[in-house]
């Protein structure tokens, strides 16, 4: 069984400065600061670089997720945000993200084992599984956090050589149990 990957999508999958860039003037002095909220923002913002080639690869290898917040204030945003999904990932079944965006303000209610999430809020911070915490030092782009990934895609009991003999003597010392029982 492939193990659980979400990703977020504001400034982890999506380059929301690249939005933010093509405002109007009016738009700008008008939602000044709360810019996420400007009607059709989330239409003119670009992939991060690597994001959407990563995307692709690690759905290959894992249970691959979409998990972002939409604000409140911003219907449009909710609608923007599949349509942008459709865009760069495809809108029909091929896609590797078909019917996988979830749009939450509780990521820490969806259970799985990795988030790359580049913040901590609405529940990143609580996931139960590992936060992997993108535009850090030690996750600073796609092809960093791609590797270490593909490298915990397996899990231990197949790919780890020790956990197989853990494994192996586990079982001659349960059979040595039943042996004596029988006695
Ligand atoms: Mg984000």
């Amino acid at each position: 069984m492939k193990k659980i990957l979400y990703i977020d999508l504001d400034n982890t999958l999506v380059n929301v400065q690249s939005g933010i860039d093509r405002l109007t003037n009016a738009e700008y002095s008008r939602y000044e600061k709360r810019l996420d909220e400007v009607p059709g923002v989330f239409a003119r913002m670009e992939p991060i670089s690597g994001a959407i080639e990563a995307f692709r690869t690690l759905a290959k290898s894992f249970d691959t997720y979409i998990l972002s917040m939409a604000p409140w204030g911003n219907a449009s945003a909710w609608q923007h945000k599949l349509e942008w999904v459709q865009e760069h990932l495809g809108a029909d079944a091929t896609g590797p993200a078909y019917k996988r965006l979830i749009l939450s303000h509780h990521k820490h209610l969806n259970r799985g084992d990795f988030l790359v999430d580049d913040g901590m809020a609405v529940g990143a911070d609580r996931f139960e599984g590992e936060l992997i915490k993108f535009l850090t030092p030690k996750f600073a782009d796609w092809h960093t956090v791609t590797r270490y990934l593909l490298e915990r895609a397996e899990t231990p009991l197949r790919s780890d050589p020790r956990a197989k003999r853990e494994s192996r003597s586990l079982r001659s010392s349960d059979l040595q149990t039943v042996v004596s029982s029988a006695r």
